[in-house]
C-alpha cells in the first residue's frame, strides 16, 4: 500500500454543469436481471429504448430473456390510444407464457415520462390482477438528467417499500445493500460469519419471495456508491446506514468489513485476524501490477459514480496519479470515507461540462482515461489510452479476491497500447 499519499486535506472540489455523456438508467437492466433471478423487466418506452436494451445486452441473451420493451407508438404519442389498455394487455400475455416471473418491473423511459405515463398507477392495478403471485413494481430508467447507475438505485429504491417489518425482539441485523456478483456476495458472507457478524441479508435477493427484512435494528452497509434514494428510504424505515469506505481493493474491503464489525461491537483486531490470508493473497496479486501501474497518470470522467472509491484504489494500492476524479454526483455523507483518504488537494469534477473537461484533459495528456463509451473511441482516435467505466459494472470487482482483476481492468488498456506501439 502507498506511502506516498498525503492524507486529509480536503479533496478540492470543481462544480460543473453542462451538456453530460452517460447512459441512460436502462442500462442497469443488464446486470440487474442476472441478479434478482425469477424479476422480468419490461421497460415501457420507445425503439431506441429497445436498441439500447438489445445492443448492451444482447450477448447475454439466453434461451429466455428476462427483459424486453413495450413500445410505445405514434398512435399513443399521439394520444389516439389508450397506453394503459395496451400495456396490460402486454403484460398479461407476458405473464401467461412465462409463469415462472414472480416480480415484475414496468421500467419508465423518457418517451414514457413524456407522456407523463403514470406506471405507478399501472404498477399498482396491475399487482391486484396478478397477487399473489406476481408482484409489480415500477422505476424510472430515463436518461433525462439521470446516470446509468440510477437505473439499479432506482430499482432497489422501488423494492424498499416491499420489505418486510423485521420483529422488534430479533435484534441487530445487517443488510448489504447493493447488486453484487453471486460470487462477491459468498465470499463476502463467509467473511462476515467468521467475524461473528449477522444475520447478514443483501438487497436485492437473488429470489423475489425472498425478500430481506428491514426495521430500526437493521445496520446497512452500502455495496455501491450510487445508492442515494435506496439509502434514503431504508432509513425512512427505520434503518441505519453505516458510513464506511466502499469494498473496493484491499484497503476498501478491510475498512469496509471493519464499519459492519463494529456496529456488531467486534473488535478491529478481530478483522486483522479474519482477512489476513486473504489480505496476504490479495496485495502479492496487486503487486504485479503496481508495477505497471505505479505513476501512470489517470484521468477520470464522470460517470457511474464509482470514481471516487476506485480513484482512492488506484492513488493508494497502485500507487496511480490522479489528474482529476469525475463523478455525476457526489453524495457527500456517502463518500465522506472516501474523501478523507484521497490524496491532498485531488481535483474532483461534480457534474460534467463535456467539453471544458475535455480539454482539461487533453491539456493533462494523462496516460490513462476512465470514461464512457461515447467518449472512449475519440478519444483512442486522439492517441490516448481509455478504459470504459461501464465494465466496471459488469465484473465482479468488489472484496479482496477480486482486487487483482479490479487492478487488471486498468491495466489492460495499457498493455494493449504498448503491443499496438510496438
Ligand atoms: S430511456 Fe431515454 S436515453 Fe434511455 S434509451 Fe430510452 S430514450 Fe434513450
Amino acid at each position: 500500500m502507498s506511502t506516498a499519499a498525503t492524507l486529509c486535506a480536503p479533496p478540492a472540489i470543481l462544480r460543473e454543469r453542462g451538456q453530460h455523456e452517460v447512459f441512460c438508467g436502462l442500462t442497469g437492466i443488464i446486470w440487474l436481471h442476472r441478479k434478482i433471478q425469477d424479476a422480468f423487466f419490461l421497460v415501457v418506452g420507445s425503439r431506441t429504448c429497445a436498441h439500447l436494451i438489445q445492443s448492451a445486452a444482447g450477448v447475454m441473451i439466453f434461451a429466455e430473456p428476462r427483459f424486453a420493451t413495450a413500445i410505445i407508438g405514434e398512435r399513443d404519442l399521439a394520444g389516439l390510444a389508450d397506453v394503459n389498455d395496451e400495456l396490460d394487455r402486454v403484460v398479461g400475455r407476458l405473464l401467461e407464457r412465462r409463469p415462472d416471473i414472480r416480480l415484475l418491473f414496468l421500467v419508465g423511459s423518457c418517451p414514457s415520462e413524456v407522456i407523463k405515463l403514470d406506471l405507478g398507477r399501472a404498477a399498482e392495478r396491475l399487482s391486484k390482477s396478478f397477487a399473489p403471485k406476481v408482484r409489480v413494481l415500477n422505476y424510472s430508467g430515463s436518461g433525462i438528467e439521470t446516470t446509468f447507475t440510477q437505473g439499479e438505485d432506482a430499482c432497489l429504491a422501488a423494492l424498499v417499500p416491499e420489505l418486510p417489518a423485521a420483529p422488534e425482539s430479533a435484534g441487530p441485523a445487517l443488510l448489504v445493500a447493493g447488486a453484487l456478483a453471486d460470487v462477491v456476495e459468498d465470499q463476502l458472507a463467509r467473511l462476515f460469519s467468521d467475524l461473528g457478524v449477522g444475520p447478514v441479508r443483501f438487497l436485492p435477493a437473488r429470489r423475489a419471495d425472498d425478500l430481506p427484512p428491514v426495521g430500526p435494528d437493521t445496520r446497512v452497509l452500502l455495496a455501491q456508491p450510487f445508492l442515494a434514494e435506496t439509502a434514503r428510504a431504508l432509513e425512512q424505515r427505520g434503518a441505519q446506514i453505516l458510513t464506511a469506505p466502499f469494498p473496493l481493493g484491499v484497503e476498501g474491503t478491510t475498512r469496509w468489513l471493519e464499519a459492519a464489525a463494529e456496529a456488531f461491537g467486534r473488535p478491529a483486531s478481530l478483522v486483522q485476524t479474519v482477512t489476513e490470508p486473504a489480505r496476504q493473497r490479495a496485495a502479492r496479486a496487486l503487486g504485479r501490477y503496481r508495477e505497471l501501474l505505479a505513476g501512470k497518470r489517470v484521468f477520470l470522467f464522470p460517470d457511474s459514480q464509482l470514481e471516487p472509491p476506485l480513484a482512492r484504489f488506484l492513488a493508494r494500492e497502485l500507487d496511480m496519479q490522479l489528474i482529476e476524479v469525475g463523478t455525476p454526483y457526489l453524495h457527500k455523507q456517502h463518500l465522506a470515507a472516501e474523501l478523507a483518504l484521497l490524496p491532498a488537494g485531488t481535483r474532483i469534477a461534480e457534474g460534467q461540462h463535456v467539453e471544458n473537461q475535455l480539454d482539461r484533459c487533453r491539456v493533462a495528456k494523462p496516460d490513462l482515461v476512465v470514461c464512457g463509451l461515447g467518449l472512449a473511441n475519440p478519444l483512442e482516435a486522439e492517441g490516448l489510452t481509455t478504459k470504459w467505466s461501464i465494465e466496471l459494472l459488469f465484473t465482479p470487482i468488489q472484496g479482496y479476491e477480486q482486487a487483482a482483476d479490479l487492478a487488471e481492468l486498468f491495466a489492460r488498456p495499457l498493455i494493449r497500447r504498448t503491443r499496438l506501439v510496438a
